[in-house]
């Protein structure tokens, strides 16, 4: 067994083993996680502080999870746009391919939270060759998305299986990968996997922070590792009630992210996953935080800050208003600043 393996295993995935190591009450919590799953690594575990700080917040149960009467099972509506198991198609161009039902951490806020580390999903090689068949026969298709799950939890070997299958489809020109193992378990990127990765160019790595304490030193050798082998690395942030839903937290974590050279690219308002209720923020905070980031802080630390709409409507764009009004071909703005501005459009 690999030493990331290792850590993985000693993960604790009950209640009543998070109550030896912090003043918690188990009773309850049990129910929880009996619906939705929870794994906590140790060195995931090692970062959580106190009880209810922003770590541990996306990694520990809450009762609440259980009472969520307004959100969906499947809010993207993934399965009825998954011609075949496992694999969404809801663009014209690109495609969602879960290769993995197993994360290092059982994020609380999951968008697949109806599934992910489950019965209710599974992934096996017959799913995986029956997605390839239908990459291969639908050539539009030119933008591939790794995920899952975590694609990162398989095997080396398996992941260059799929990998190499996938760079065997001409049609395929981007292999993306979105994994939140850099984050919540970075051992998981050895000298090993990133040499394997780096056969597979055009490949991008999405990756997933969402609170400036995750930015590590091991974050860093992991994220280092996969850019010193030429893998453009993105972060998909999700806006999360007390974890990172202020302009001071998210300034940090974007300007912290490209400085271990991942490139901020969505912020995410949260989906309406079931089971998250209580940790979605007002798109209004979302759009606070863009202010405080556009014309303050870096383009390059400034990502978009977009919301998946419900029922596999697609991410759409959430900008502040910086048009003011459009009269004849003068168009008048208002700046980062909040100063007046205007513009005399071309003719
Ligand atoms: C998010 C997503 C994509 C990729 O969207 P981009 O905006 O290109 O990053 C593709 N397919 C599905 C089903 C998605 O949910
Ligand atoms: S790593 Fe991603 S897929 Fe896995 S539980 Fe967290 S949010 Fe869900």
């Amino acid at each position: 067994m690999t030493n990331w393996q290792k850590i993985l295993n000693a993960s604790i995935t009950s209640p009543r083993q998070l109550a030896k190591h912090f003043d918690l009450d188990p009773t309850g919590l049990a129910q929880v996680t009996d619906r939705y799953p929870m794994r906590i690594n140790p060195y995931y575990l090692n970062l959580l502080n106190k009880v209810g700080d922003p770590l541990w917040l996306q990694a520990v149960p809450d009762q609440r999870e259980l009472a969520d009467q307004t959100c969906l099972d499947d809010p993207l509506n993934e399965e009825n746009l998954s011609p075949v198991a496992n694999l969404v198609h809801k663009y014209p161009d690109r495609a969602l391919f879960l290769v993995s039902s197993q994360c290092a951490m059982y994020c609380r806020f999951c968008t697949r939270k109806r599934k992910v580390g489950t019965h209710r999903m599974t992934v096996s090689d017959a799913t995986i060759e029956a997605g390839l068949d239908y990459l291969r026969k639908t050539p539009t298709i030119h933008d591939v998305l790794v995920s899952g799950g975590d694609p990162l939890l398989l095997s080396d070997e398996r992941l260059e299986w799929i990998l190499a299958s996938l760079r065997a489809i001409p049609s395929l020109e981007i292999i993306r990968i979105g994994t939140r193992v850099p984050c919540t378990l970075p051992m998981r990127v050895t000298v090993k996997l990133a040499s394997m990765l780096k056969k597979f160019h055009p490949l991008y790595i999405n990756t997933h922070f969402n609170h400036p304490a995750e930015i590590t030193p091991a974050a860093t050798i992991a994220a280092t590792r996969l850019a010193n082998v030429g893998i453009p690395l993105g972060c998909q942030t999700v806006l999360l009630r007390g974890v990172n839903d202020n302009p001071a937290t998210m300034r940090e974590l974007m300007q912290k992210l490209l400085q271990i050279r991942i490139k901020p690219y969505y912020i995410f308002q949260a989906d309406m996953s079931r089971g998250t209720d209580h940790l979605r923020t007002p798109v209004a905070t979302g759009i606070e935080i863009m202010k405080a980031l556009i014309g303050h802080t870096s383009g390059m630390a400034t990502p978009t800050l977009a919301v998946d709409l419900p029922g596999g409507g697609g991410k759409i764009p959430l900008s502040p208003e910086y048009v003011k009004t459009m009269t004849g071909n003068r168009i008048d703005v208002i700046n980062y600043q909040g100063l007046p501005c205007s513009y005399l459009d071309a003719g």
